[in-house]
């Protein structure tokens, strides 16, 4: 049994682990099946404070401190959270169950997939949901990038040092969305080419070609023939484990106010927080202190 189970290994759930280990509570992470969830495929990141290097370097140090304090890990996913009368059950899909007085999800959220005829059936041949885990594969290459936001410009320029040719296909007329600092970024790529105004229909191989090359096909017609395709059009929260009693928004991220007594949100798996390390950070200190505050209630 332990008083605080985190699921998630990302910023959210590895400050949350700090928080409540160093609160001298018996801590379990359920890392999920790899660690660091998207902070461990940034390939720089920059924008948190005190810090600039690789995300995978800034998780495995952050669960160095975790563990440091004495929180447990294991690898697993979450497959359902079963309220007891003073206790929480989550189920786990490598069939173990393990019990806590509280619950602090942190899931996080993963990428939204493209709902248009042969992109299924072609991820990981020839179409990506993760620049740095498969750009290197395009190294010299023509690449399109699918998207406008801070992570299709962030993937765009991740590829432009790998790639020969990117194209940025985005459905509005400029980059509004995106952060300015990464907008001038990829503005000063010449080795970048936006395609405004333009959104795919159909993905298919390029028949007869010995290279593996593809066929985007947008909604006017056009044909646009590249090797790869890399999709980064914003993401979804991670609450299949959840039933229908936990709350959330239209975009699935859980409501925390609605959640019963002793489980707790943080990190992009939480409705209205901005998807960043920093405000994950924040959040998962938050659920921590509300969580050992709750544990100690348990405990008198
Ligand atoms: P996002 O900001 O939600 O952007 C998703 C993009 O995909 C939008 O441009 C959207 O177009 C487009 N899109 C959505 N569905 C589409 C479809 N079916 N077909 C074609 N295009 C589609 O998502 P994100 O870029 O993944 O960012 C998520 C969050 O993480 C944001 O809060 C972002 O700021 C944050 N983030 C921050 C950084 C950083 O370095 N600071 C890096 C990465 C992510 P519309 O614009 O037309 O809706």
């Amino acid at each position: 049994m332990y008083d605080i189970i985190i699921l998630g290994s990302g910023p959210a759930g590895l400050t949350a682990a700090i928080y409540a280990a160093r609160a001298n509570k018996k801590i379990l992470i359920i890392a999920g099946d790899t660690l660091g969830g998207q902070t461990g495929e940034i390939a720089t990141l920059e924008n948190f404070p005190g810090y600039m290097g690789s995300g995978m370097d800034w998780i495995q140090s952050t669960l160095k401190q975790a563990t440091g304090f004495g929180a447990e890990i294991v690898y697993a996913s979450t497959t359902e959270i079963k309220h007891g009368e003073s206790d929480y059950t989550i189920i786990c899909d490598n069939g173990k169950t393990y019990n806590a007085t509280a619950v602090i999800m942190a899931t996080g959220a993963r990428a939204r997939r493209l709902e248009i005829d042969g992109a299924r059936e072609l991820v990981g041949h020839g179409v990506s949901y993760c620049a740095t885990c498969d750009g290197f594969f395009y190294s010299g290459k023509h690449v399109l990038v699918i998207g406008g936001g801070n992570s299709a410009l962030n993937d765009a320029l991740y590829l432009a040092d790998l790639a020969r040719e990117v194209d940025i296909v985005y459905r509005k007329p400029s980059f509004t969305r995106a952060e300015a600092i990464i907008r001038d970024r990829v503005n000063a790529r010449e080795n970048i080419k936006p395609i405004f105004n333009t959104e795919l229909k159909s993905i298919r191989k390029k028949p007869d070609s010995d290279s593996g090359e593809l066929i985007a096909t947008t909604t006017n017609g056009d044909e646009i023939v590249c090797d790869g395709i890399f999709v980064a059009i914003g993401h979804e929260a991670n609450t299949d484990y959840l039933d229908e009693s936990i709350k959330r928004d239209d975009v699935g991220r859980v409501i925390p106010d609605a959640l019963p007594d002793g489980l707790f949100v943080a990190g992009d798996e939480q409705s209205g927080i901005k998807m960043q390390v920093a405000t994950a950070v924040g959040s998962g200190c938050t659920a921590a202190m509300d969580a050992i505050a709750y544990v100690n209630t348990k405990e008198k």
